[in-house]
């Protein structure tokens, strides 16, 4: 997977459409924006495909989240992949034509857990089409220790959704899952990619909760050993369906739902281990007493880590991992309000905007 050599080449000044937030409203406006700028250490990207996140779908709806996070006008996105097509002057690693995506946190470099060579702990993060400029645009600038080369042969519109895919992966390789029978409550996007991941990881069973039954569906093609539907059965159902003496061993916490997480702890064995990725919207109290006298490991996980999670992504595809299923629609990125419109309405796992395409 190692990039090729530097090469120069100049792209200056105009103009490129991009997806911008414009006013503190609800919204997205398609719009000419300037090229982005490209310093000594950036890499210039043409992008080719974008995923829609949730985070997309917060900042287009204008929630309190969005509100008090996202400067206005700004260039969302952060789910890519794209074609090198410019590189600054200190750029080394990279060439022009490599196919690319980009980590979307941006590290300060100098905090205690940045020199220990832990990024994904920085103290200062900047997210990419959150506070600073984004991907849903034709061109983006990012600092050259945030591009992700591409090995060769994988799909690029899973190339496209990496960002997500390593919250999955991140969130599903914390604890080991060899032989384990794992639970993960939400089959959102992440949840469907995790499933595939402890499965192919080498889970025995793996109970996947949801409410939707669209999303349950799929993931049972995710390899789930039962797609549970929590508001007409129970956990307690589901483990005796496959026959489990004792509760999971590893828990993926994946809804942002404070019920699924009190369901989780309850059916937990003693010493079982939990990942939490799901963002509850809000505190929320637990039963204490059952993480304590189960003796329950909690983990919290944030993004991926910077660049472990990103060589286990690229290897998992390579060793036959398959996540394309959960790329549910494609739309051209003029038509970016179909893309929203599906994501707000639940019935969707990935949506993906196309660009441009390798030839263009
Ligand atoms: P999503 O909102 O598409 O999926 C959440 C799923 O949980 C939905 O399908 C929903 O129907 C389901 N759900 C709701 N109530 C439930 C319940 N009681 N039991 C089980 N499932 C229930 O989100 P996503 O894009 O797949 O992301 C998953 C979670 O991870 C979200 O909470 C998101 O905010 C969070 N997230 C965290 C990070 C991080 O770095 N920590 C990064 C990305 C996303
Ligand atoms: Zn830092």
């Amino acid at each position: 997977m190692a990039c090729g050599v530097q090469r120069a080449l100049h792209f200056s000044g105009g103009v490129m459409k991009a997806l911008v937030k414009l006013k503190a409203e609800p919204g997205l406006w398609l719009q000419d924006v300037p090229m982005p700028q490209v310093g000594i250490d950036d890499v210039l990207i043409r992008v080719l495909r974008t995923g829609i996140c949730g985070t997309d779908l917060h900042i287009f709806k204008w929630d309190d989240w969005a509100a008090a996070h996202v400067p206005t006008p700004l260039v969302i996105g952060h789910e890519f992949v794209g074609q090198i097509v410019q590189l600054g002057s200190s750029v080394k690693g990279f060439r022009v034509g490599d196919v690319v995506s980009g980590e979307g946190h941006i590290v300060c470099g100098h905090c205690r857990n940045c020199m220990a060579g832990r990024r994904q702990m920085c103290d200062k993060t900047q997210g990419v089409g959150v506070n600073r400029p984004g991907a849903f645009a034709e061109y983006i600038s990012l600092p050259q220790t945030n591009v992700w080369c591409h090995a060769p042969g994988i799909d690029k519109d899973v190339m496209a959704i990496f960002d997500p895919f390593g919250n999955a992966v991140h969130t599903a390789l914390s604890h080991n899952v060899l032989g384990e029978d794992v639970l993960i409550t939400g089959a959102g996007p992440i949840g469907l990619m995790a499933t595939a991941v402890v499965r192919h990881a080498g889970a025995r069973h793996v109970v996947v909760t949801d409410v939707n039954p669209d999303r349950l569906a799929l993931a049972k093609r995710m390899g789930a050993s039962v797609a549970l539907n929590v508001s007409t059965q129970s956990l307690a159902e589901a483990r005796l369906q496959l026959g489990m003496r004792e509760g999971f061993d590893v828990g993926l916490e994946m809804s942002g739902n404070p019920t699924a997480f009190c369901d989780m702890i309850a059916n937990m064995c003693h010493g079982g281990r939990i990942a939490m990725l799901g963002l509850p919207n809000k505190p929320f109290a637990i039963d204490w007493s059952l993480v304590i006298s189960n003796m329950l490991t909690i983990k919290g996980i944030y993004g991926r880590e910077m660049y472990e999670t990103w060589y286990k992504m690229t290897v998992l595809l390579q060793s036959g991992l398959d996540i394309s299923p959960v790329i549910t629609h494609r739309f051209a990125y003029t038509d970016f309000e179909k893309g929203f419109e599906v994501m707000s309405s639940g019935d969707s796992g990935k949506v993906v905007l196309k660009w441009a395409s390798l030839s263009a």
